[in-house]
């Protein structure tokens, strides 16, 4: 090969390079404009909206659907600081239904400001005590504010104009507060989703695997490796999997067996500690996500 030749293919594969390069740097900042907020919407449309709040490493889920509103679990003691500003600036003045999974600080802790600002029709938890402060403050709240604390029953349903919510599971005094997670699942027209709480294997295996399927899974007990068995993820068979987690979290969730066997089944997953705050929005048909940079973690 001569020296014009050579340097003609320097060039080239130069070229080449430079535009490799060029597409990758598109291609990334494409990325990060979708994790650009999007402007609050008080929608008054007929939208199924659920906002999977990044609380760090705790859980809060607020489903709206025109004016009627669900919320569970409401993060850490300090998230209920900032998440009740949100549900107002979100155009809620009330909750229909107001779900502690179970007695945990990082379900129930900002749960007690959500009762004294919010008028509640339904307040449902499992039905056992616990010795955290939270847990005690949430007490004192309900009684103050007149809200009846009810424990729901397996099978139990609800109806919010379209939604139709079913109660798949609830422990009954176990000594890991894990296993009494309420589970409930959410139907809206062809649309279904499951919202886990911190369910282990064992609240897994105990619902009716009939009511399993649906499209968005809301995965069990911040993607621990003692949820998510691999029997009833073949049964969800989501098409998205959200997963609530604090970025570098110290019980190192999720677990990467969860997220392999989310990946061989073919689910797109999301992560508030990658994703921020995931807004999913439906019509009854089909399902949109968009991410929220909100400001709610810590
Ligand atoms: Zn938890």
């Amino acid at each position: 090969m001569g020296d014009g030749m050579k340097s003609f293919l320097k060039k080239v594969l130069l070229s080449i390079g430079i535009l490799i390069v060029l597409v990758l740097i598109t291609h990334y900042m494409d990325r990060d404009k979708e994790t650009k907020p999007v402007p609050i919407e008080n929608s008054s449309s007929d939208l199924l909206e659920i906002y999977y709040f990044d609380v760090g490493q705790a859980d809060s889920t607020l489903i709206s659907y025109q004016n009627y509103h669900v919320l569970i679990d409401a993060g850490n003691t300090v998230d209920g600081v900032k998440l009740v500003p949100y549900f107002k600036e979100l155009g809620i003045d009330h909750f229909d239904y107001v779900i502690a999974t179970h007695a945990h600080e990082d379900h129930i802790g900002g749960m007690s400001r959500v009762v004294y600002n919010f008028p509640i029709d339904h307040f449902y938890m499992p039905n056992h005590s616990s010795e955290w402060k939270s847990y005690s403050n949430l007490m004192k709240a309900l009684e103050k504010e007149n809200v009846p604390l009810e424990t729901p029953s397996v099978d139990s349903t609800f109806d919010l104009g379209d939604l139709h919510f079913t109660i798949l599971w609830i422990g009954e005094d176990k000594e890991d507060y894990n296993e009494n997670s309420i589970v409930l699942r959410l139907d809206f027209f062809n649309t279904s989703y499951l919202f886990m709480g911190d369910a282990t294997g064992d609240s897994e295996r105990n619902i009716d695997s009939n009511q399993l399927p649906c499209d968005v899974l809301k995965v069990g007990h911040h993607g621990s490796k003692y949820s998510s068995v691999a029997p009833f993820l073949e049964t969800v068979k989501p098409k998205y999997a959200v997963i609530s987690v604090g970025k570098e979290n110290e019980y190192h969730y999720p677990h990467q067996v969860v997220l392999d066997k989310l990946e061989y089944l073919g689910v797109t997953v999301y992560r508030t500690d990658l994703n921020h705050t995931i807004h999913l929005q439906s019509n009854g048909r089909s399902i949109q996500f968009d991410f929220l940079e909100t400001d709610l973690d810590g």
